[in-house]
């Protein structure tokens, strides 16, 4: 390991080169798309197991993290070290949480791996090349996750909060910017890296298996808080983090999902595990599936195979003499081969519809409240199926004014979506 290493805000910075590495087997089941307690059976246990002895003897990975300084924040855009970023969910995230500056992180599995699933797969051996491409993003999750338990720890011991991470590719921050990110990261201190990184004007990075990102700190932890999505202990698996506020929920869309966008090499389609899960246990019950599926759902297949679907949701106020509430919840999935990852999510009151300003949270705060909803993105990145392990809140009020409302109602989009494709033989 080699570390330089100040408590002084404006000065944090470490490189490791040996970060220790342990993968969790249930990160890397889900990466594979089985569900996360699956006992593989004896082909795949041999190639997973075949993926993490090679990455163990072979793989370079390596960490480097240092704070941008500088901060500011603009409608829509962020300063980082003196250079634009326009992106309104990191500017909403930095806004709400009063974040003073941010950590710079860039990851990277190394090049080896890539080379050797390159090689796999040149030889005719789809199964070692799937294996052990999932391998690299597993490192590259599990390195975010070592970056995050090293910044928290500094930001706790120097009253801080850390946010969830974000990087370019995600929802509503574009890939083109991952050459800008790379100019500020690697900055003009001389800083030696590791290995060499290559960002491309497109975005994409070289090694693949690599990320950039950016950790916002604050330092008003009471606005760090469960539930507020400004928590990043709710995307971070990392086991025994004597500082962890919430339980790990859900991941963040990291180096799979950014590679996919960039058009990489397309993971061949092996049918390790069922896309969507036949014999699905849904919370909601089959009546109400099938009813939704039938009337509130459209759903089309682009020329790529990805899947645009809209639904339609009907609800009233609590309050305010019951309005009645129309909203259009939209989502993209990618195409089967990508396991029909949520790649969009999104929705808005339907054309028209205007109960929705009669909502309790909107009358207080019209604009922060709609800002809010908007922002919120369950599941983006992941694969539909993953929707029924979703651990949600069981909040069926017809308004969206708490968030465990909201999510419920997320929960039940995707469920009916998952129900209609599946019944479609798409799983
Ligand atoms: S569990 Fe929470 S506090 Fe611990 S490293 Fe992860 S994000 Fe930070």
């Amino acid at each position: 390991m080699n570390t330089i290493q100040s408590p002084a805000s404006d000065t944090f910075e470490f490189t490791d080169e040996q970060p220790r590495l342990k993968v969790q087997e249930s990160e890397y089941l889900r990466l594979l798309g089985y569900p996360r307690d699956h006992a593989l059976d004896a082909r795949p246990r041999e190639l997973a197991d075949w993926a993490q002895r090679w990455y163990a003897e072979n793989g370079r990975p390596w960490v480097f993290a240092r704070a941008a300084g500088r901060l500011k924040t603009a409608t829509g855009k962020v300063y980082l070290s003196g250079a634009e970023f326009v992106s309104d969910r990191l500017h909403e995230q930095f806004v709400a949480a009063e974040a003073h500056d941010a950590m710079l992180v860039a990851v990277s599995a190394g090049k080896e791996c890539e080379e050797k699933a390159r090689q796999c797969w040149q030889e005719g051996k789809p199964d070692e090349y799937f294996f052990l491409e999932m391998y690299g993003s597993a490192v590259v999750e599990h390195l975010v996750t070592h970056a995050a338990g090293r910044i928290c720890a500094w930001a706790e011991q120097n009253s801080m909060a850390v946010l969830p991470h974000y990087s370019p590719g995600y929802s509503g921050w574009p890939v083109s910017d991952q050459p800008k990110l790379w100019n500020i990261i690697r900055g003009n201190n001389g800083t030696p890296f590791p290995a060499q990184l290559d960002v491309m004007e497109s975005g994409m990075l070289r090694p693949k298996k690599s990320l950039l990102t950016v950790f916002g700190l604050t330092r008003h932890p009471e606005k760090v808080q469960p539930g507020s999505r400004l928590i990043p202990c709710e995307n971070c698996s990392l086991p025994g983090c004597q500082y962890r506020r919430a339980p790990y929920r859900y991941f963040m869309p990291q180096s799979e999902s950014v590679s996919l966008q960039q058009n990489e090499i397309a993971a061949p389609s092996i049918p390790v595990a069922p896309v969507l899960d036949k014999m699905a246990r849904y919370s909601l019950n089959a009546r109400a599936l099938r009813k939704w599926s039938q009337e509130r759902l459209q759903l089309e297949t682009a020329n790529d195979g990805s899947i645009n679907a809209r639904f339609r949701y009907e609800g009233t106020t609590c309050s305010n003499l019951g309005r009645s509430i129309e909203y259009n919840y939209h989502v993209r999935l990618q195409p089967r081969a990508q396991a029909y990852r949520i790649a969009e999510a999104h929705c808005a009151p339907a054309e028209g519809d205007t109960g929705y300003t009669f909502m309790c949270e909107y009358l207080k705060d019209p604009t922060g409240f709609m800002n809010l909803v908007n922002a919120e993105k369950p599941l983006i990145g992941r694969p539909l199926n993953d929707v029924l392990a979703w651990k949600r809140s069981i909040n069926p009020a017809g308004c969206h004014c708490e968030a465990g409302s909201r999510e419920h109602k997320w929960g039940m989009v995707f469920e009916v979506i998952h129900f209609a494709l599946a019944q479609k033989g798409a799983s």
